[in-house]
């Protein structure tokens, strides 16, 4: 994956951000799962991981924005997902999954400001506005770091 970053021209605050997606990488979600399951993190989402026993889990670090008071940080999204058939209708059986199984979201991280406790939203790179302070980004610029 390619880095980029962007710089608000207005307040200076900094984004960096990867091309991509950072999530379904297998080992990560794995160990999350494995970690909800046993009660170490993510205590919101552990109801729906017990539930379905071949539920996947998708983890990436994103930036969070308040909407109303703008505070920015990057935080875990954690999501998990289900397989499903045609229907919609959950799948117990591992070996009904096909190569290209449906997932439907069983549940996800809800982040709450710390400074006001709104609900954050993600915030996303395409918006190019500051999340800080609603000014404008320089150019989308390559910082020269590839991560594999
Ligand atoms: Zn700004
Ligand atoms: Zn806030």
């Amino acid at each position: 994956m390619e880095g980029y970053y962007l710089t608000c021209e207005d307040c200076g605050f900094t984004e960096h951000f990867t091309t991509g997606p950072g999530y379904f990488y297998p080992s990560v979600c794995v160990k999350t799962l494995e970690e909800i399951r046993a009660g170490k993190k993510f205590p919101s989402l552990k109801k729906a991981a017990d539930k379905y026993p071949n539920a996947h889990a998708s983890v990436d670090t994103v930036l969070y924005v308040c909407p109303k008071c703008r505070t920015a940080e990057p935080c875990d999204q954690v999501m998990i997902w289900i397989p499903v058939d045609e229907t919609g209708a959950w799948m117990s059986d591992l070996k009904r999954e096909l190569p290209h199984t449906k997932y439907r979201l069983a549940s996800f991280l809800v982040h709450r400001c710390p400074h006001c406790g709104t609900r954050m939203k993600i915030w996303k790179s395409g918006e190019i506005r500051c999340p800080k302070c609603g000014g404008k980004f320089s150019e989308l610029q390559g910082d020269g770091c590839i991560w594999d």
